[in-house]
């Protein structure tokens, strides 16, 4: 378990004992964090380091998960969707099983806290059965510039009885809105499993049980399967790189238990795989480890991220932080993270030449590679560590208590 010492070495003492103020003036106060999954998708990723350091650092910090059916899961999917600016619709009955599910929840939840943190849509709607005795903020993790009407009307009904939304980007600020919005970039843990340091011969030998040899570049992809992901242009890419250089691909991604739609894209990425001219070369694992993202990320050549949709992507800080450089699409989140050939390559979702002939450029060049990978580990480290997360969400918090 780490605490704010261990780091040290890699944040310094002024950001540390900043940190350390900020906590003691609100070390009285109870917060409650909510959101649906402990595990898998950036969300879990980040309470699941923020969470436990907040509290060894002696800040209490609770965390609840919303218990939902299948059937809930399967709606607040279409309502993620939806605002991601997906054609679908909303009938009566699944508002009504999405509206019921907030309300048993809240019936067992109880709420005495100082301020409430809800993440995402799928515990949006439980501030109305609450008599609310503190501030409620929405922390909404996905790319809002362009929702679907309907799905967005929908929410707003719940979203206006916040005090706050918090975004990952400026683009997704919601227009003519009443409440104060801000923005707080997503980050990640350097001292985690899935991001600690690793040697050669560890990131070979954890590859090596799913037998991937590091004999030949590796490009790869980590991430939910999930079509705004993209999977299958990602196969694509890698058909067209695989003319021109003998290297492999490797697509990780395990399944999040508030998105239902991932084995059936997974289904679909292995019937693709299967019928590529190149499939002895694609590696697909639907395998649920933070040691495995970590080795996969370090014993890469270059890690390609396609998204057609992405909140943020917190892999591609994993990636960066690792030195890897990564070839990546250039919506969402994506160009916060990537600033065009300094620490990797930005294109349009669409353009399949342009990623290809980017990872050719870049498994052909190892001094191009050394130099995007230094520079991307030291973006990261200035800009999208947990330090400053935890220093983003006690202005926060301060911001909300400080008259209480
Ligand atoms: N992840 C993982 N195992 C996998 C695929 C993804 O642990 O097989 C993690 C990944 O390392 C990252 C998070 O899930 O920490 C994905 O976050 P991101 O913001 O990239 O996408 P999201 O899933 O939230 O849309």
């Amino acid at each position: 378990m780490n605490t704010l010492d261990d780091y040290l070495s890699i944040v310094g003492e002024e950001t540390l004992q900043s940190l350390r103020e900020k906590i003691e003036r609100i070390k009285d106060k109870h917060i409650v964090f909510i959101n649906s999954t402990y595990q898998g998708g950036g969300v879990a990723e980040m309470l699941n380091s923020l969470i436990p350091l907040f509290n060894i650092s002696g800040l209490k910090v609770g965390w609840r998960i919303v218990h939902g059916s299948r059937d809930f899961f399967t709606i607040t999917k279409k309502i993620h969707n939806g605002l991601q600016g997906k054609e679908v619709e909303l009938s009566d009955y699944e508002k009504r099983i999405y509206y019921e599910t907030n309300r048993r929840y809240s019936l067992f939840t109880h709420l005495d806290h100082d301020l409430v943190v809800v993440h995402d849509p799928q515990p949006l709607a439980m501030i109305k059965f609450y008599e609310k005795k503190q501030p409620w903020i929405w922390r909404m993790h996905i790319d809002l510039s362009n929702p679907n009407r309907a799905i967005w009307n929908y929410v707003k009904e719940f979203v206006t009885h916040y005090d706050e939304v918090v975004i990952s980007n400026k683009s997704y600020s919601i227009k003519d809105f009443p409440k104060p919005q801000r923005i707080i970039y997503p980050a990640i843990d350097p001292l985690s499993l899935k991001n600690k340091e690793l040697s050669n011969a560890e990131v070979s030998s954890i590859l090596s049980k799913y037998e991937i040899r590091m004999d030949k570049p590796i490009i790869s992809q980590v991430s939910r399967f999930d079509i705004w992901k993209d999977p299958l242009g990602v196969i694509e890419v890698f058909e067209e790189v695989r003319k021109d250089v003998d290297c492999q691909l490797i697509l990780l991604g395990s399944m999040a238990s508030d998105d239902p739609e991932g084995f059936k894209v997974l289904e679909q990425v292995e019937k693709r795989a299967s019928q590529s001219k190149f499939r002895e070369d694609i590696h697909i694992l639907n395998v649920s480890s933070d040691l495995l993202v970590n080795a996969v990320q370090r014993g890469s050549t270059v890690v390609i991220q396609k998204s057609k949709r992405e909140g943020f992507g917190l892999v591609i800080s994993e990636a960066l932080y690792k030195r890897t450089p990564v070839v990546a699409s250039n919506i969402g989140g994506i160009p916060l993270q990537i600033k065009n050939g300094y620490n990797g390559f930005l294109h349009d979702p669409k353009d399949i030449q342009g990623f290809a002939k980017d990872l050719i450029k870049i498994i052909r060049d190892k001094e191009l590679r050394d130099e995007l990978g230094n520079n991307g580990r030291e973006f990261v480290v200035k800009n999208f560590l947990i330090t400053r997360l935890m220093s983003d969400w006690l202005d926060l918090f301060h911001n909300h208590l400080k008259n209480k």
